[in-house]
């Protein structure tokens, strides 16, 4: 099972991500959190990536892609990914839906955290005060809760079209989200399970059982 998580910054993806991970024996993959290591090198492309982080802007896709790519060809992570802050935009999201084609893989839920911008400057006030995130301060947050707003309605649009789309208050406190969070995936996932044993038992004649029953391992 893939995953992907959005909401604006705040939203609690990387907290919630981390839970996922936990319960249901899943891999993280945080493209913010790869582009804060790149940064840590220090390397020519560390210090362009601070730049564009710092004023609250879009990484571009080409650079993002680059350091995601590696993942998803991986068999170790292979239907076992959950992307935290990718895709961003639509172009990303496209691109994400090839590459895992490529590699014989999907996306199984698009998990979406709707949080109000008030929320949002609190947390990153709080946050702040934490983790010590250059981005993390007022102006910044605006500017990327802008940043966010701007682009994502074609990613939701996106993966409402495939039937993927899980909208998720997330308002609520932590353990309120993840226990929703988690009741979405058991779901799911017995529904997927329960579809590729029918498939699997039932009809082998089928076209989809190939997909199904090499799927269905990864799944459970
Ligand atoms: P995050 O840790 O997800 O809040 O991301 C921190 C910052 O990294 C964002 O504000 C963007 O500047 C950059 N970033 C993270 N993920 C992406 C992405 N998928 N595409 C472009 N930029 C990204």
């Amino acid at each position: 099972m893939n995953i992907v998580i959005f909401g604006p910054p705040g939203a609690g993806k990387g907290t919630q991500s981390k839970y996922i991970v936990e319960k249901f024996n899943l891999f993280q993959l945080s493209t913010g959190e790869l582009l804060r290591e790149e940064i840590t090198k220090n390397t020519k492309l560390g210090q362009e990536i601070s730049s564009i982080i710092n004023t609250g802007n879009l990484v571009s896709n080409e650079i993002v892609g680059n350091l995601i790519e590696k993942y998803l060809s991986d068999e170790k992570f292979k239907n076992r990914l959950i992307f935290d802050g990718y895709p961003r935009n639509l172009t990303q999201a496209k691109s994400l839906n090839e590459v895992l084609k490529k590699n014989d893989q999907k996306i199984d839920i698009a998990l979406k955290l709707t949080v109000s911008l008030e929320t949002i400057k609190k947390r990153i006030s709080d946050r702040k005060n934490l983790e010590n995130r250059k981005d993390d301060n007022e102006k910044t947050a605006i500017k990327r809760f802008e940043t966010y707003e701007n682009n994502i309605k074609p990613v939701i649009d996106f993966y409402k079209q495939s039937n993927l789309l899980k909208v998720i208050d997330g308002e609520g406190s932590v353990s309120e989200i993840c226990d929703e969070i988690s009741d979405i995936i058991k779901r799911i996932k017995g529904w997927l399970w329960e579809i590729r044993q029918y498939k699997c038992d039932g009809n082998t004649n089928s076209l989809i059982y190939g997909s199904y029953c090499r799927d269905k391992h990864s799944t459970e």
